[in-house]
Formats: structure tokens, C-alpha cells, sequence
């Protein structure tokens, strides 16, 4: 784990993650199987491809209401819901910023960036069969080419955030204060058009995240004067790392562990996300984590700060990438313009 853990996040930083990916690929065909078919078995065995293809192959073909009929008994389902009051904007994921969202121990919020994509109908199978609640931070574009995916995620109850309209390879960072702005009222209006079939003058969910997690104090302050929240994340899934979903499955619940709670990034555009998406929901109910559902509403963030001697690792990641890039640069070793960003860690 460790070295997946590292995850090469100077190399990763660079790379595209605005893109529907070229690695989602048809799953191989499986044979439907009764999802609560799983012997006791070790854990790696029983995440499994009989458990996961039996509830992503069973699925589909059922209606968004018939799923919710469906949902079993011993469902994960959603524990809370934080209705969040985004006037003023605040901003939260100790990844980022000192201070996060006061959830419980083994409280999870879940959120997918740079959707929607191909691998993203599977998450949603896999979200509904759990009767679970996430947050989608999409790149509007992708909501733009595909709004079927968009309108079904808000027909099941997910929160609609979002995260540029070309997850630009810069990063926002990089932008002029007037591009980065253009980018993200762009990306909120095709996220929403593809939403609810029309984009307002406020954002109905007033949640925003990040490229790269590449904020800028001009752009915090802008968003917060709009009431747009900014969310960074407590943890995440190195998913922009290739792997299959055995391991990115044990990665993430190894620091889930470690961390205890948090809001954790994943990505709907990866396919070892969706593969492995119901065996991780199955576990974390097996492990008592519960599942709390962030939407937009009145009730005041409650927070937590982060512990002392906090400080940003995203920033760290960020200025060795564009370090690395300027030697590089030097070094006549650049890629060619424009410059690419981190789009990553994270997001
Ligand atoms: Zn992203």
C-alpha cells in the first residue's frame, strides 16, 4: 500500500482528468448473481467480482424507482444529511484547508469528480443498490455531452457540485482571474442546463471544487461573495493512479481507517472506481461507517479544525509540480504549451 500510497503524486499532478478517460473500457461479460451470494471468505476474495457484477449486471435494466423499491434491508443507506448554508461561503477538506466538516467518528461523505463518464452509470448502480447519497463535482462539458447521466444522478437524489466547465490542464492557478472566473460560471451553468434543464443566476448548489485543488485567495474570495461553498477533500483514493480495483479498493479502506472519517475523493471517470464501488460500499457497512449526504439548505456548516501544526498538503503537491515543470522547462524538457496541472490530487 505504501507505495501506491505515494502514488507518484508530482508525476500524477500533470495529468488530464477533465476527459472522459480513454482506459473505460466494456466490463467483461459477467453472469448476474444474487449480490448477497458471498461466502465468508478473505477479504480480497470476497470483494469480488461475483458480488460487484452481481449488483452492476442486475441492475441497470431496473428503472431509477424500482432500484429504490429494491433496496435491501440491510442496506448502507445514508446515516445524516447536512443541509448546508453556503452563504458568506466557507471552505473545508483538511487536505486544502484547516478546517473540515465536524463529522463523527467513521462518518463518510462521499464525492466523484470530472464526471459525468462512461463508468459513472456503474456508480450510480452501485450507490443506489446501498441507498446511498453522494456528491458529483462535475466538469460541465462532460455534463453538456452527457445530460442523461447528469438527470438520472439528480433523479436519485445526489447533490449536483461542481468543478469547472474544462478541468483546464493550467489549473485555475494558472488562469488569469478573469478566465478562471469564466471557467467556473461556464461550468456551473452546462452542469446545471444538463441538471434541471436551466442554469439561474445563483447556482442551485452553491458547492464548488477545485481542478487540482488549485484555489487562489482572489478566486476564495470571489466564490464566497457569490455563497459558493469550496470543498477540498479529507482524503482520497489515488484513483488517477492505474490499478486494478482489488487495490484501489484495499487503499482506500486502508486510509479510511487510518483517518477514521472524512470526506474522501473519488472519480467517476475511472473504471476501477466503478468496479470496485459495490464492494467497497459492502464493506464499509460490514465496518460501521455511515454515510452522511451533503446537500445545499440553512443549517450553518458545523466544523473542525484541523489538528496543530496543520499545513496544506495540496499546496506542497501543487508548487513541486510546478517546480519540477520550471526545471524542467530549463532543462528544455518541457512539454509542449500549455503547461499542464495538477489535476490532481485530486481532482
Ligand atoms: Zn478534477
Amino acid at each position: 500500500m505504501t507505495k501506491m500510497r505515494s502514488a507518484n503524486h508530482g508525476e500524477r499532478l500533470f495529468g488530464r482528468f477533465g476527459a472522459v478517460s480513454p482506459i473505460d473500457k466494456a466490463e467483461p461479460n459477467q453472469e448476474a448473481q444474487p449480490r448477497r451470494a458471498a461466502v465468508p471468505r478473505p477479504l480480497l476474495a470476497r470483494l469480488v467480482w461475483p458480488v460487484a457484477f452481481g449488483a452492476t449486471t442486475l441492475l441497470p435494466s431496473l428503472p431509477a424507482a424500482a432500484r429504490a423499491l429494491a433496496c435491501p434491508a440491510d442496506a448502507l443507506g445514508v446515516s445524516r444529511t447536512l443541509e448546508l448554508d453556503a452563504r458568506g461561503g466557507f471552505q473545508v477538506g483538511l487536505k486544502s484547508y484547516p478546517q473540515t466538516l465536524a463529522l463523527e467518528d467513521r462518518e463518510v461523505i462521499l464525492t466523484f469528480d470530472d464526471g459525468p463518464a462512461p463508468p459513472t452509470a456503474k456508480i450510480l448502480d452501485a450507490l443506489a443498490s446501498e441507498c446511498v447519497k453522494a456528491t458529483f463535482f462535475l466538469v460541465g462539458r462532460n455534463a453538456a455531452a452527457m445530460p442523461a447521466l447528469v438527470r438520472r444522478a439528480v433523479a436519485e437524489g445526489h447533490t449536483i457540485g461542481h468543478h469547472t466547465f474544462s478541468h483546464p490542464g493550467a489549473t485555475l492557478r494558472r488562469l488569469s482571474d478573469q478566465a478562471a472566473r469564466a471557467e467556473i460560471e461556464k461550468g456551473v451553468a452546462a452542469d446545471e442546463i444538463a441538471a434541471y434543464g436551466a442554469a439561474g443566476a445563483v447556482p442551485r448548489t452553491p458547492f464548488f471544487r477545485f481542478p487540482g485543488f488549485a484555489d487562489t485567495p482572489a478566486l476564495i474570495e470571489w466564490l464566497s461573495a457569490r455563497n459558493i461553498a469550496v470543498f477540498g477533500a479529507d482524503l482520497w483514493a489515488s484513483d488517477w493512479t492505474p490499478m486494478t480495483p482489488e487495490a484501489q479498493l484495499a487503499l482506500v479502506l486502508d486510509r479510511l481507517e487510518k483517518d477514521g472519517r472524512g470526506i474522501v475523493l473519488f472519480h467517476d471517470t475511472k473504471q476501477q472506481t466503478a468496479l470496485m464501488m459495490p464492494a467497497f460500499l459492502r464493506e464499509l457497512k460490514r465496518r460501521g461507517f455511515k454515510i452522511v449526504h451533503v446537500k445545499p439548505g440553512a443549517e450553518p456548516p458545523a466544523l473542525r479544525a484541523a489538528p496543530p501544526g496543520w499545513t496544506s498538503e495540496t499546496d506542497k503537491i501543487i508548487t513541486d509540480v510546478f517546480a519540477k515543470e520550471t526545471h524542467a522547462g530549463r532543462k528544455g524538457k518541457a512539454k509542449a504549451s500549455p503547461p499542464k496541472v495538477p489535476a490532481e490530487p485530486a481532482n
